[in-house]
């Protein structure tokens, strides 16, 4: 079986960073064939470099090869209709529309060099829907591994309508405050063939919304399907609860201490801090409506992040890395997923190697494909970039797509000039509403 065009693809020279912590080497041959890495390292005596009815070469010198990159946490299919103060809103009350978004806000992911994404939430079944017309190659975009509607209590992110509402069909989050309806609702999401359950706690992690029995029954019911199960929170005690009922990898956790990380860390469970938000919000948070008082709150959990992220790999626990790009209009599509790693370097300690693995072969866990994305290496899936600089040298070359030479996702070229310039469809889709 042969990939772009029909012709086997190989990629000749430059330098590669396998994404699983090996050292860059030098590169002498990558070669692709069907969706699929066949080789790497010296070039197969039966593939003929002049042979271009067959082979497509692609020379990569001076350049630096890296599997795609995969952001961990990022919402494709949310809607924000503009409303005074209310930063994040309720989501458009048309799914056909934010369908259609949604796939576009795919595509520009994409093209920054984003080839795969775990969604962690969102509107109807949309990202469902979204993932599986990807995969049937109806359009194009990253491979997606997603969640529905966030299951909340009473008190938890999302539950902002007054209760004689509740949460209506469009809101990304659904209420369940007793076990029996958290059972249910995971029953009915997995019906419609979610790759994991997403819970969410409070907002910034002041009070504990979630018990921790109701917790561990959710994870027994999602697993007992083979679904996994990932948790928005920000506090310590419900980080804890977290790793202690079993969830799969836990997002936030900006105010967990040694104490939790500690827990953690026993449980043999993944953190996803996604402290991407928090430094934005902070940057930029004052334009798109978040008041002082929020904005310190924010400080306040970015400042607890950074000792956390210190923490986490003091005591080895496995960080993954997302951004929560499209949580809401300050966090734009196609400029933010590789922000996580920066910020890894800049303010956790790590080395760019060790930011590096966790935005590739650590974060494939999210995506639920640890053995076929994350690495290049032979019968990986070919999800590839190609860099006109060294990210080792400055983390910051892997951001917003402006050193990409080249994206390859399931072995096919992506195009990337294919859709206008600086266009935001979360300001579109406002202005709809204004
Ligand atoms: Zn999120």
């Amino acid at each position: 079986m042969k990939s772009h065009n029909g012709k086997t693809l190989l990629i000749r020279h430059g330098t590669l960073i396998d994404g699983s912590g090996r050292a860059a080497a030098v590169n002498d041959a990558i070669v692709i064939e069907g969706n699929r890495i066949r080789s790497v390292g010296r070039l197969p005596a039966d593939v003929r470099i002049d042979d271009q009815d067959h082979v497509q070469v692609i020379d990569a010198t001076d350049q630096w090869i890296m599997p795609g990159l995969i952001d961990g946490h990022c919402h494709l299919s949310f809607g924000f209709p503009q409303v005074a103060n209310v930063p994040s809103a309720r989501g458009t009350t048309n799914p056909g529309f934010s369908a259609i978004r949604a796939m576009r806000n795919a595509q520009q992911v994409l093209r920054s060099g984003v080839t795969s994404l775990a969604v962690p939430g969102g509107t109807w079944f949309i990202d469902v829907a979204l993932r599986d017309a990807i995969m049937a190659g109806l359009c194009e975009g990253p491979r997606i591994a997603c969640a529905g509607q966030f299951i909340i209590t009473y008190g938890s992110i999302i539950d902002t309508e007054p209760s004689w509402v509740g949460t209506p069909e469009h809101s990304i989050g659904v209420l369940a405050n007793n076990v029996d309806d958290m059972i249910t609702e995971v029953r009915r999401q997995c019906k419609y063939g979610v790759d994991f359950i997403k819970r969410a706690d409070s907002t910034w992690g002041d009070t504990q919304t979630i018990a921790p029995g109701e917790l561990a029954a959710v994870v027994r019911e999602a697993h007992r399907r083979q679904v996994r199960v990932t948790i928005h929170s920000r506090g310590a005690g419900s980080t804890r609860s977290a790793a202690e009922a079993g969830m799969d990898w836990i997002l936030h956790a900006d105010l967990a201490t040694a104490v939790e990380l500690e827990a953690v860390a026993k449980a043999g469970v993944r953190l996803m801090p996604t402290m991407t938000f928090l430094q934005h919000a902070l940057e930029v948070g004052h334009e798109y409506g978040r008041g002082p008082r929020e904005l310190d709150v924010i400080k306040r959990n970015w400042e607890s992040g950074v000792r956390m992220l210190e923490q986490a790999r003091a005591l080895g626990i496995t960080l993954m890395c997302g951004t929560d790009t499209g949580n809401s209009p300050l966090m734009p599509y196609g400029q933010l997923h590789a922000h996580e790693p920066e910020i890894l370097v800049r303010y956790g300690g790590y080395t760019p190697m060790e930011a590096i693995v966790a935005c590739t072969r650590n974060n494939a866990f999210a995506v639920g494909l640890e053995n076929d994305v994350g690495v290049v290496e032979a019968d990986r899936l070919a999800d590839l970039i190609i860099l006109k600089r060294d990210p080792l040298a400055d983390i910051r070359v892997l951001q917003g797509g402006q050193h990409l030479a080249m994206v390859i996702k399931d072995g096919h070229i992506v195009t990337m000039n294919g859709q206008a310039e600086g266009e935001d469809t979360l300001a579109y889709a406002s202005s709809l509403h204004a």
